[in-house]
C-alpha cells in the first residue's frame, strides 16, 4: 500500500484560507519565474506541513530538499546543505526550532543575504570568509515558533498557522484515501473514524490503515471492499473507541484528572505523566481534542475537568456521587 500524499492544492482537503493565499502566490511567482518567499508553517505534527511544502515544490516544478532541525545540529552540516542548493531550490526544515542557536544565526544571514560567513582558523589568526549561495527558498515547519530566535522568525515573509481539522474534513480525507486503498466506506463509518482522529490527518490515516488490515485479513482480491456500519462498529470496538470517539488514552486522561487531581487545576506535564502519556503527545494530540470536545478546559492555574467532562465520566464509569469534587462545579 502506498503512502497517501496529496500532490496539488486541489487535492489537499481543509485549511481553506491557507490554500487560497498559497494559490495566489504560486500563480504569480510561477508566471514571473521568481524565487518563492521564505515561508513558515506552524502547527502540530501530522497536520500537513510537509505535504504543503511538497505541493509548493510540485506546483512550481522546483527541487525540494527535506531535512530537519535535529539533523542540522552543526554549522558544518548546515553549510554543506546550503552550498549544495541550486538557484530557486526549496529547502524544507522540519522542527526548525530544534536547530542550535549558532545554526539558526547562520541560517538567517543566509536567508537574507544568500551568503555564508565562515570563520577559518582560531584566535588572532582566524579570519572570516564570505561564501555566496544560490538564491533559495526556506520553508520552515514548527510547533514551537517561540523557540526560534526572533531574527530568524523575522526573515520569513509568509507565515501560516495550520488548524486542527473538522470532523467533516477528516471524513472527506478518509473516504478519499479509502477509495485509493480499495475501501468503500459508508459515510457514517467514515464519520466515526474521523471522530477518533483527534483533528489530525495523520491519525485519520493511521486508523484507516488499521481498518484496512482488520477487514483484509481474510480477503484476497484487488476489487474494492465495502465497509458497512457493522464492520466499522466492530473495528472501533476492537480499538476500544467509544461512541464519543474517545480512545483509552483519552479516558485515562479524564479519569486521572478526576481521580488523582480531584478535577484539577493541574499542569500539563503532571497530568500527562500520571496518565502515562508523553507531555509532547498530550500537548499536541490529546489535550487539544479534549478541549475542543469541551471535556477539559485550560485555566491560568492549569487544566480542569469541565461539567461536561464530569458528565462523560459519570456516563461511562460508575462514579460515586458523594465523591463529587467542588471545583468541578465551579466551571
Ligand atoms: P506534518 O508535516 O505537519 O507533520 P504531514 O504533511 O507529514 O504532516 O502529513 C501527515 C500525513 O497526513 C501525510 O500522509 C499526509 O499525506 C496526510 N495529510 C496531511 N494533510 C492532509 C490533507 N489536508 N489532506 C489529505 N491528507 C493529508
Amino acid at each position: 500500500m502506498t503512502l497517501y500524499r496529496p500532490k496539488s492544492l486541489e487535492e489537499f482537503i481543509g485549511q481553506s484560507r491557507i490554500k487560497k493565499e498559497l494559490k495566489i502566490y504560486l500563480s504569480s511567482i510561477k508566471e514571473r519565474g521568481e524565487i518563492f518567499p521564505h515561508t513558515l508553517f506552524v502547527g502540530a505534527p501530522g497536520l500537513g506541513k510537509t505535504t504543503l511544502a511538497k505541493i509548493i515544490a510540485y506546483e512550481l516544478r522546483r527541487d525540494l530538499k527535506i531535512t530537519s532541525g535535529p539533523v542540522l545540529d552543526k554549522v558544518g552540516t548546515l553549510a554543506a546543505v546550503l552550498t549544495n542548493l541550486k538557484e530557486k531550490d526549496l529547502l524544507f526544515i522540519d522542527e526548525i526550532h530544534r536547530m542550535p542557536k549558532p545554526c539558526q544565526e547562520i541560517l538567517y544571514t543566509a536567508m537574507e543575504d544568500f551568503a555564508l560567513d565562515i570563520v577559518i582558523g582560531k584566535g588572532n589568526a582566524g579570519k572570516t570568509i564570505r561564501l555566496s549561495l544560490s538564491p533559495f527558498t526556506l520553508i520552515g515547519a514548527t510547533n514551537k515558533p517561540n523557540l526560534c530566535l526572533s531574527p530568524l522568525l523575522d526573515r520569513f515573509q509568509l507565515f501560516f498557522k495550520l488548524d486542527y481539522y473538522s470532523e467533516e474534513e477528516l471524513k472527506e480525507i478518509i473516504i478519499k484515501v479509502g477509495k485509493k486503498w480499495n475501501l468503500e466506506l459508508e459515510e457514517k463509518v467514515a464519520l466515526n473514524l474521523a471522530k477518533a482522529s483527534k483533528g489530525i490527518p495523520r491519525q485519520a490515516l493511521n486508523i484507516l490503515r488499521r481498518l484496512r488490515d482488520f477487514v483484509l485479513v481474510n480477503y484476497k482480491s484487488d476489487k474494492s471492499i465495502k465497509i458497512t456500519e457493522k464492520d466499522g462498529e466492530a473495528f472501533l470496538k476492537l480499538l476500544d473507541v467509544d461512541d464519543w470517539g474517545l480512545t483509552p488514552e483519552d479516558r485515562r486522561c479524564l479519569l486521572t484528572l478526576y481521580k488523582e487531581f480531584k478535577g484539577g487545576p493541574v499542569g500539563l506535564t503532571s497530568l500527562a505523566l500520571s496518565a502515562q502519556i508523553t507531555p509532547e503527545e498530550m500537548e499536541t494530540i490529546y489535550e487539544p481534542a479534549l478541549i475542543r470536545l469541551g471535556l477539559i478546559a485550560r485555566t491560568k492555574r492549569g487544566r480542569i475537568l469541565t461539567k461536561k467532562g464530569y458528565a462523560y465520566l459519570k456516563e461511562k464509569f460508575k462514579l460515586n456521587e458523594n465523591e463529587g469534587f467542588p471545583c468541578l462545579f465551579s466551571n
